[in-house]
């Protein structure tokens, strides 16, 4: 099968590997669509992904094939590439090493072929069900949804308070809608790039500015009575969002970081401090985001089409011109590989 490999360097290589077979317990899902995601195009910048890795974690499918014991899928079912629950005792190093540093001990998974890729070898608790009248396109955003999800969960965010989201670009389109769903009856989006910013506008943000004029600050007070959002979820991971975000709280107010910035990010608390402002980091999802997500797709509180549109869809062949747009100050939505 194609697969595309990281070569190191910054260097991805669509290249024969060997297709993979599925053992006791275990099924291979047929890749119909591989969302890129921002931690992939960090690792590739960075040059932080090993050398042999497949990368690509937010995918649809469908069971190819089905090894001995397996019950509960059959070939052909639909399936997102994750969000299972695991079985007792099976849990990665993320969730139980109690010192875990993503940085340093991030790609737990060294030389396990994911989903850039034509087929990836899945455990049989590892996918979930598709469900009717989710689309194939909307099912491989699941996981980035789940990170919101993740996020939206470990916030104080009630129901009736104004948020702000840092940033509109994947992560950011969906912690609006997420953050809506549970409740917040306001939301301010900040976002320079203006198709990004459109398509907050199209999902219903209450109002979006733009961060490269004026003073945000004074604008968000504004506009939430003089007091800030309670909850500002930083989604943009540039240098200087996280101390906007601590900037714009409210008192007592809480900054949920959710994108990861990979460069030290200054920030000047006597800015913020005396307002007693808490920071919530948010990392990942657990099995039970996903199930919300799709339920959340489902019921069309969470809409992708704004993400997704046919130029953002590209064949693996050209992954290392979409990993190089991507690095640069991204203006782009959602690039989705069709292997
Ligand atoms: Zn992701």
């Amino acid at each position: 099968m194609k697969a595309a490999v990281y070569k190191g360097n910054q260097r991805l290589s669509v290249e024969e590997v060997p297709t993979p077979s599925a053992g006791a317990g275990q099924v291979v899902v047929k890749v119909k669509y591989c969302a890129i995601c921002g931690t992939d195009v960090h690792a590739f910048l960075y040059d932080i992904a090993p050398a042999g890795t497949v990368m690509g974690h937010e995918y649809c499918g469908t069971i190819a094939e089905v090894g001995r014991d397996v019950t509960k899928w059959k070939e052909g079912d639909r399936v997102v590439g994750g969000g299972g629950n695991p079985p007792p005792g099976v849990l990665t190093g993320v969730r139980v090493h109690p010192r875990f540093n993503y940085r340093t001990m991030g790609f737990p998974e060294n030389g396990r072929l994911r989903a850039y890729a034509e087929y990836v070898l899945m455990e049989e608790w590892e996918p979930v069900p598709i469900p009717e009248g989710v689309s194939d396109e909307a099912a491989a955003l699941c996981e980035p949804c789940a990170v919101t999800v993740h996020a939206v969960r470990l916030s104080d965010l009630k129901l009736g308070d104004a948020v702000v989201v840092l940033g509109a670009g994947p992560i950011g389109l969906l912690c609006m809608q997420t953050a809506r769903a549970a409740g917040a009856t306001k939301v301010i989006v900040s976002e320079p790039a203006p198709a990004r910013a459109e398509a907050a506008r199209r999902l219903g943000a209450d109002v979006v500015l733009d961060p490269t004029h004026g003073n945000i600050e004074e604008r968000v007070t504004e506009l939430t009575d003089g007091v800030g959002p309670q909850v500002v979820f930083e989604c943009a991971a540039a240098p200087p969002t996280l101390d906007q975000a601590l900037n714009l709280a409210a008192r007592g107010g809480q900054v949920v970081l959710v994108a990861i910035a990979w460069e030290p990010t200054p920030v000047l608390p006597p800015d913020w401090m005396a307002r007693e402002v808490r920071l919530q980091a948010s990392f990942g999802t657990l099995p039970e985001d996903w199930k919300t997500s799709l339920e959340l797709i489902s019921a069309g509180k969470v809409d992708m089409a704004p993400l997704l549109s046919e130029s953002n869809f590209l064949p693996l062949d050209d992954i290392q011109n979409a990993f190089e747009a991507l690095v640069k100050p991204s203006t782009q939505l959602q690039m989705v590989v069709t292997p």
